[in-house]
């Protein structure tokens, strides 16, 4: 029910962490997240606490600078190891986490299957990282992929092709990006990464972002480049 990316030039993990446990009062049953690396993403997820979870990675050495974290309140699956977040695709390229509920899932699952996408989980979510594999850029797939999804989405997505970026997409679930210095965050909410940055872009429904650790580029549905988002600074103290 909560989620989290980070890309910039510290240490993914301990930030991703940090925020998911910020984002604990929005209730959850399971905890997972992915890192990406050079050559591979690392996905580790777990049903249970955070605290029991961030024992499973005690021994993880993954130096990565870029990754998404989830939170998740089950509602298309059995809170396990394998429904939780995040979702990998077949080959292992692409990992994603989803907070919301895609309705036309078991339609989308049918037609996945019979083309020979092979499923992991009982949830709704892992559609959605089927329909992202095949040919074009991620922003193609992407754009390609929303138009078939009926429901409530707010998104966080690694590519392998695409190291350095994390991918946010949102439909009727809230996502936020954090805008840092020689780093950025995406987020439901703005307490998962206030300690770091307090100055924030209100992701719209029908928008895609691609976030570097440098800058954002925002899209819509259609994949054609918006502009015009303004940075909101959050007071706080
Ligand atoms: N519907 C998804 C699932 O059951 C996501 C739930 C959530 O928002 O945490 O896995």
């Amino acid at each position: 029910c909560g989620i989290i990316g980070y890309v910039g030039e510290r240490p993914a993990l301990p930030l991703i962490l940090s925020g998911l446990k910020r984002l604990e009062y929005r209730g959850y049953d399971s905890v997972g997240i992915a890192l990406l690396g050079e050559e591979e993403i690392c996905v580790v997820k777990n049903k249970g606490r955070i605290r029991d979870f961030e024992l499973d990675l005690a021994d993880l050495n993954f130096p990565s600078f870029c990754g998404i974290g989830h939170t998740r309140w089950a509602t298309h699956g059995i809170p396990s190891r394998e429904n939780a977040h995040p979702h990998l695709d077949c080959a292992g390229g692409i990992a994603l986490v989803h907070n919301g509920i895609i309705e036309n899932y078991r339609s989308l699952r049918l037609c996945l299957s019979e083309d020979g996408h092979v499923f992991r989980s009982e949830t709704d979510s892992e559609v959605i990282v089927h329909l992202l594999e095949g040919e074009g850029t991620p922003l193609e797939r992407l754009v390609k992929a929303v138009g078939k999804l009926k429901g409530s989405f707010a998104l966080c997505i690694l590519f392998k092709e695409d190291p350095g970026a994390i991918y946010g997409v949102r439909m009727s679930s809230p996502l936020i990006l954090g805008v840092g210095n020689g780093e950025n965050f995406l987020a439901s909410d703005v307490p998962a990464f206030l300690q770091n940055t307090n100055r924030v872009v209100f992701i719209e429904d029908g928008e895609i972002v691609r976030v570097t650790r440098s800058g954002w580029e925002i899209f819509d549905f259609e994949g054609r480049k918006k502009s015009g988002s303004s940075v909101v600074t959050i007071p706080w103290d």
